[in-house]
C-alpha cells in the first residue's frame, strides 16, 4: 500500500458544526495543536441550517426568564428522562455563550432598547431564542468561524505560520477511530476528492459529527448525517443511550415530492402561525396532554391574547412540545382530515401583515415560493412530521463530555443525555455551544494529565484502510448489492416501521430486515476508483447507519411506553417506571446490545424547583414520599 499522510495533533475534532468549531476554539484556547476534520465543505455543517435560534435564558423580552425556567422547561420537554445535570449545566451557561458570540463578531436581531432580541418556541416558558431573522444558525457559524480566523492570524503574528495551532481538512472523511491500550490514539479516514487515506495522531478526539437522519426516508438532515460519529463511538468502545428517542419535527415540507422533509421552521408558529385541518379547525386544542393542561390554551381568544399579553394568558398549543404536534398532525391526517398532499395547513398568512412575514421569515418567504410556488403571505402552507433530530448519543460524563473511552469526547448532536426523551426547539444551538466549549477544554486538560504520547499500530492502520476499500472487491465474492439499493431500503423501512408512531411487531420485523441488509451491505460493491467517487462514500457510510438504525430498534423495542420522541401504538402511556430507567447500546459481535441502567437520581435543590403537583405526573407516589419536602 502506498504511504499514508500522516498528522500528529493534541486534539482532532471530527465536525464543522457548531459542536466542533466551539470545541476547537476551547482546545486551541488552552494551548492545544487542535486540526478540525469536517466530510462536507467547511461552513457546510448541519448547524448553517439552523433557522429559530438559540435557547438561553437572558431575560431581554421578559425579565422573569432565568436559568432556573430553561432547566425547568427543558427537563419538562425531555419528559424527565434528561440528564439533569446536563440540563443545569446548559440551562446556567448558554447565555454566556450567546453574548461570547457577539464578541466573535455576531449580530443578533435587536429589541427596541437595544438588547439581544429573543423570540417564542415551544415549550418555553418566555420568549428565549436569541436569533438573526431565519438564518441563525449562519450567523452562529459564521461568527465561530471567523474567531478561528482570528486565533489563526495570531498565530501567525506568533509563528509565521497561519496552521501552527488549527487546521481546517476539509472535505475529509473519518471511517474509524484507532486506540492504543484502550485509549484514543488516532483517527483514519480519506480526502473526498481523491480518496486518498489519512491519518491523524492525537491522544484526544472529539466526536462533533451531528445526527443520524438519513437513515430515514421523509427527514430535514442533509447527506451527511449518517451516524458517523455515533457509529465510531460505538466500535471504539463506547456507549449510547436514549437512541429510541428519534424527534420528528411537525412541520416539513410536504409538497413537491422532491423537497418532501425540508423544514419548515418552528419560528413560523412562534410569531403567530395557526394549524389548521381540511375542515378550517384548529385542531391542536384536541391534542393538549394531560401534563400541559394548566399551561395552554384552550380555547382560541386566549391562545390569541397570549402573543401581547403573555403574562394574563395560556400559550397557544400550537407551541406544546414539537412531539405532541408531531403526532396530533400525524393523527388529523390518519383521519382523513388532512390537506391535498397528505400534511396539514400552516397559515401565517391571515396573521401577520405581508410585510412582517417577509421581514421575519425571508428563508421561509424564499423557500416556498422557490421550491412550491407557494406565496406564504397570501396563502397557507402545507406540513407534516419530517425526521429531523436524534436525541440519543454517545454517554458523556456531563461536566466534561468524555465518553467512557479514554480521549474520547463527544459534543453537540452526536453526545445523548441533554434532552431525555425530546429536544425543545432552540436548544440544540445552545447545547452545542456549552457543551463544544466543555469537550473542548475536557480535552485540553486530558491531554495535559497525560504522561507519554499513545502509538498508533501499522496492523490497525492496515485493517482500516482495508476495511475502507472492501466496496471495490467486493464483485470478488460473488453477489454484489448496489449501495444505493440497500440505502433506499433501509431509510423506507425505518420511516415504515420504526417511525413516528411505533408498534411492536412492526420493529421486529424492521430488526429482522436490518440484518438483512446487513449482510447485504457487506456486498455493497462499487465500480472505477477512489477519486470523487459517491458510491464508495455511501457504501462506507452504509455500515455506520445500519449499526446506528440497529442501536433505534432495538432500543424501540425494549422500551414498552410512550415518551417523547418515541410513540408505541401498543404502549400509548407514560410508565413512571420507565422514567428511572436508560437503555445503552454497546457493540456486541457484528450488531448491537442493549442493556437498562438506572437514570441517576435528581438532585434535591433541583428537584424543588418543581411544584408537587407537576412531579406527581412522572414520579411514582413512593419516590415522592421518599424526597423531602416539597413547595
Ligand atoms: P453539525 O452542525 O451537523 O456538524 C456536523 C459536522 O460533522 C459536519 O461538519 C460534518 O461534515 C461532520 N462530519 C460528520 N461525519 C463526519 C465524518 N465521518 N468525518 C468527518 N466529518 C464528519 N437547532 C436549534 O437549536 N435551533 C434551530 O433553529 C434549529 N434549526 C434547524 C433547522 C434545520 C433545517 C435543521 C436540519 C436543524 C435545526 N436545528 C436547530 C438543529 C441543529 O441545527 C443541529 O442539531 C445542530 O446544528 C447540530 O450541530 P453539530 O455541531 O452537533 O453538528
Amino acid at each position: 500500500m502506498s504511504e499514508i499522510e500522516r498528522h500528529a495533533y493534541d486534539v482532532v475534532v471530527i465536525g464543522a458544526g457548531g459542536a466542533g468549531l466551539r470545541a476547537a476554539i476551547e482546545a486551541r484556547e488552552q494551548g492545544k495543536r487542535v486540526a478540525i476534520v469536517c466530510k462536507s465543505l467547511f461552513g457546510k455543517a448541519h448547524t448553517v441550517m439552523a433557522e429559530g435560534g438559540i435557547a438561553a435564558a437572558m431575560g431581554n423580552v421578559n425579565s422573569r426568564d432565568n436559568w432556573q425556567v430553561h432547566f425547568r422547561d427543558t427537563m419538562r420537554g425531555g419528559k424527565f428522562l434528561n440528564n439533569w445535570r446536563m440540563a443545569e449545566l446548559h440551562a446556567r451557561e448558554a447565555p454566556d455563550r450567546v453574548w461570547e458570540l457577539e464578541t466573535y463578531g455576531a449580530l443578533f436581531d435587536r429589541t427596541k432598547d437595544g438588547r439581544i432580541s429573543q423570540r417564542n418556541f415551544g415549550g418555553h416558558e418566555y420568549p428565549r431564542l436569541a436569533h438573526v431573522g431565519d438564518r441563525t444558525g449562519l450567523e452562529l457559524i459564521r461568527s465561530l468561524q471567523q474567531q478561528i480566523v482570528s486565533l489563526q492570524q495570531q498565530d501567525f503574528r506568533d509563528s509565521g505560520d497561519y496552521e501552527a495551532r488549527i487546521r481546517v481538512f476539509a472535505e475529509c472523511t473519518v471511517t474509524e477511530l484507532l486506540k492504543d491500550d484502550g485509549a484514543i490514539a488516532g483517527a483514519f479516514g480519506y480526502w473526498r476528492e481523491t480518496g486518498r487515506f489519512v491519518l491523524f495522531e492525537a491522544p484526544a478526539v472529539v466526536l462533533a459529527t451531528g445526527g443520524i437522519g438519513k437513515s430515514f426516508k421523509v427527514t430535514s438532515n442533509s447527506w451527511e448525517y449518517t451516524g458517523d460519529g455515533h457509529a465510531l463511538a460505538l466500535r471504539a468502545g463506547a456507549s449510547l443511550i436514549n437512541m429510541e428517542f428519534v424527534q420528528f419535527h411537525p412541520t416539513g415540507m410536504v409538497w413537491p415530492p422532491s423537497v418532501k422533509g425540508i423544514l419548515v421552521t418552528e419560528s413560523v408558529r412562534g410569531d403567530g402561525g395557526v394549524l389548521r385541518n381540511s375542515e378550517g379547525r384548529r385542531f391542536m386544542f384536541d391534542y393538549i396532554p394531560e401534563v400541559f393542561k394548566d399551561k395552554y390554551a384552550d380555547n382560541e381568544a386566549e391562545a390569541d391574547r397570549w402573543y401581547t399579553d403573555p403574562d394574563s394568558n395560556r400559550r397557544p398549543p400550537e407551541l406544546l412540545p414539537r412531539d405532541e404536534v408531531a403526532r396530533a398532525i400525524n393523527s388529523e391526517v390518519k383521519a382523513g382530515r388532512g390537506s391535498p398532499h397528505g400534511g396539514v395547513f400552516l397559515d401565517v398568512s391571515t396573521r401577520l401583515p405581508a410585510e412582517e412575514i417577509r421581514r421575519r421569515l425571508p428563508s421561509m418567504h424564499h423557500q416556498f415560493k422557490e421550491l412550491a410556488d407557494v406565496d406564504i403571505t397570501a396563502e397557507p402552507m402545507e406540513v407534516g412530521p419530517t425526521c429531523h433530530y436524534v436525541m440519543g448519543g454517545v454517554e458523556v460524563e456531563p461536566d466534561t463530555a468524555q465518553s467512557r473511552v479514554p480521549g474520547l469526547f463527544a459534543a453537540g448532536e452526536v453526545a445523548g443525555g441533554m434532552h431525555g426523551s425530546n429536544r425543545l426547539g432552540g436548544n440544540s444551538l445552545s447545547d452545542l455551544l456549552v457543551f463544544g466549549r466543555r469537550a473542548g477544554l475536557g480535552a485540553a486538560s486530558y491531554v495535559d494529565g497525560l504522561s507519554a504520547r499513545p502509538s498508533i499500530s501499522q496492523s490497525d492502520v492496515d485493517s482500516a484502510a482495508q476495511w475502507a476499500q472492501a466496496p471495490f472487491n467486493a464483485a470478488d465474492g460473488g453477489e454484489v448489492e448496489n449501495p444505493y439499493t440497500v440505502h433506499t431500503e433501509l431509510q423506507q423501512s425505518m420511516n415504515d416501521l420504526v417511525g413516528i408512531i411505533r408498534k411492536g411487531p412492526e420493529i421486529e420485523q424492521a430488526l429482522e430486515k436490518l440484518e438483512q441488509l446487513k449482510t447485504r451491505a457487506r456486498n455493497a460493491s462499487v465500480e472505477g476508483h477512489r477519486q470523487f467517487n459517491p458510491g464508495w462514500h455511501l457504501a462506507i457510510d452504509l455500515r455506520n447507519m445500519i449499526l446506528v438504525s440497529e442501536c433505534v430498534a432495538k432500543a424501540a423495542l425494549l422500551r414498552t411506553e410512550s415518551r417523547g420522541g418515541h410513540t408505541r401504538d401498543d404502549y400509548p402511556g407514560m410508565d413512571p417506571l420507565w422514567r428511572k430507567q436508560l437503555l445503552r447500546c454497546e457493540v456486541d459481535g457484528d450488531g448491537v446490545g442493549v442493556t437498562s441502567l438506572p437514570q441517576p437520581e435528581m438532585r434535591s435543590d433541583l428537584l424543588d424547583l418543581f411544584e408537587r403537583e407537576e412531579l406527581q405526573k412522572y414520579y411514582t407516589d413512593a419516590e415522592l414520599a421518599a424526597h423531602r419536602e416539597l413547595p
